[in-house]
């Protein structure tokens, strides 16, 4: 059976690239009828950020990604947190060591500081372990004595000196690696918590995961994870890898970093994100108005296509269509403007009932509370296609509920005349003897009425919208006339008046 993982470390919001992986996997199990699950790796405490682990879970089921298995949900290889299973990884280091894969050191950060300063580009491997305190350079007595008085140490994997380390990517095809290019990575620090490296491998192993997508930042550490796998003796049950194209920078310069957002006005974090330290709030695509549903489309095509012209996915049907060969091996440049693209789709192509909850809570927030339901659903229906991002329906929807104030009567006062004055007048009778409120009706009792007045439609048109409305925007103004209804049609043209 699939059984694929996402394996954040809880270090702060999830980047739009984290949740991407989290698609990528959640595809390729359903696809396959497999499971998802959520393992956190938060083995390194001076990187964990309280609150991130339930952002990522808030995250996930905000975008539906729901995983099979998690710390919440539990499951048959529970637990899924690292630092709960922190007892099982020694014995896994220790096995290594035995086998002459590992070796402990007793380097202390200072002595480590030193040979960084000493000699430039200094890594722990093969060309200067042996100039190092571990057990592969000092006398066996003198280890013993060390781990006998409980000396801090770490546990170092022994990179072979000069092997090629290779392996068939499902993206990328066949990668490989010089292990003289590559350091002795610690597996075990000296708090007794493994590394990323050595649990990474050890959960993989024991949860049974077939296949894991990752970033491609994790490439250069493939060599360490592949060598783990054949040391312990599970080579044949190692996943299969899939690194994952990098999202790029807009301009494809380099790679969209968490701090990018800030400086290229727009997020990219999924949801917003308070960093718990300093209180600053990184905004995201939720809390920008962006739908879950649109998120979720945009973020696979950044790297991924069907093969033919179609943008707009459901997730469903991306389960039904995902497949790795189309994945792209270059990096995908993230463009805002196209992800709007995708949200303003998501609303033109939602009925007003999907989006009914979401407009509510948007107008909420500025203090509009809907107190008539059918009401909102057609102003919906009216107005979505005006809309790009969810907060749009305020500036879009918001007059319907309230009278507008600041509005830009001024840009018609200049030419205003008493024969306008008189024509507005009028046309509260015109219209309050109109048979019913329906555009078209009211749309003849106008012109009817322009006309008798010899005013051109136009100039008593814009005037008649900047009434209802408060500026130059909005559906058919008699659309909006006759959704407004009678009694508010005329107290808006009264205060205008005024
Ligand atoms: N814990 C790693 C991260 O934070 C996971 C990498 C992997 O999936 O192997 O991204």
């Amino acid at each position: 059976k699939v059984r694929v993982r996402f394996a954040p470390s809880p270090t702060g919001g999830l980047h739009l690239g984290g949740v991407r992986t989290v698609l990528f996997n959640y595809l390729f199990a359903k696809k396959h009828g497999g499971d998802f699950i959520l393992r956190i790796e938060d083995t390194d405490q001076s990187r964990y950020v309280a609150g991130a682990e339930q952002y990522i879970l808030e995250c996930l089921n905000w975008c539906s990604l729901k995983p099979d298995e998690s710390p919440v949900v539990g499951g048959p290889y529970a637990p899924y947190r690292q630092s709960e299973r922190k007892p099982l990884y020694r014995e896994y280091a220790e096995r290594l060591i035995a086998q002459g894969h590992a070796y402990y050191a007793f380097d202390t950060p200072e002595e480590l500081d030193l040979k960084r300063k000493d000699i430039a580009n200094f890594q722990y491997g093969h060309a200067h372990r042996m100039s190092m305190r571990n057990s592969l350079s000092l006398p066996m007595h003198e280890v013993e004595q060390l781990l006998h008085n409980g000396t801090p140490h770490v546990i170092r994997i022994k990179m072979p000196d000069d092997e090629t380390i290779s392996f068939n990517d499902m993206i990328r095809g066949y990668v490989s690696f010089e292990t003289a290019q590559v350091d002795d990575k610690v597996i075990l620090k000296a708090d007794g918590m493994p590394t990323y490296h050595l649990a990474v491998v050890v959960d993989d192993y024991l949860m049974k995961i077939t296949h894991a997508f990752r970033g491609e930042e994790w490439l250069p550490s493939a060599p360490v994870h592949l060598l783990l796998w054949e040391y312990l003796g599970w080579k044949d049950e190692m996943p299969q890898w899939a690194h994952l194209p990098l999202i790029l920078k807009p301009d494809g310069h380099g790679k969209l970093s968490k701090r990018d957002g800030a400086r290229l006005g727009f997020p990219v974090y999924a949801m917003s994100w308070t960093d718990p330290k300093t209180g600053e709030i990184t905004q995201g695509f939720r809390e920008l108005g962006f739908l879950p549903e649109a998120f979720v489309n945009l973020l696979a095509m950044l790297g991924w296509n069907d093969g033919t012209d179609q943008e707009i996915f459901t997730l469903d049907e991306l389960v039904e269509k995902f497949s790795i060969d189309r994945i792209s091996k270059a990096g995908a440049k993230f463009d805002f403007e196209k992800a709007k693209w995708y949200n303003a789709e998501w609303i033109k192509n939602s009925s007003a009932d999907q989006l009914k909850l979401k407009v509510a809570e948007v107008l909420h927030g500025k203090g509009i509370t809907i107190i008539n339901e059918d009401y909102l659903i057609k102003i919906i229906d009216t107005v979505k296609d005006r809309c790009v991002l969810l907060a749009d329906f305020y500036q879009q929807a918001g007059y319907f509920f309230k009278m507008p104030v600041d509005y830009d009567i001024n840009a018609v006062k200049p030419k205003w005349t008493l024969s306008k004055t008189e024509f507005f007048t009028e046309l509260k009778n015109a219209l309050s003897y109109s048979e019913t409120f329906e555009p078209n009706d009211l749309e003849a009792r106008f012109k009817a009425l322009a006309e008798e007045k010899s005013l051109k439609l136009g100039e008593v048109m814009l005037p008649f919208r900047i009434m209802l409305v408060g500026g130059k925007f909005g559906p058919h103004v008699f659309d909006i006339a006759s959704l407004l209804g009678e009694a508010e049609t005329l107290r808006r043209i009264d205060k205008a008046l005024e």
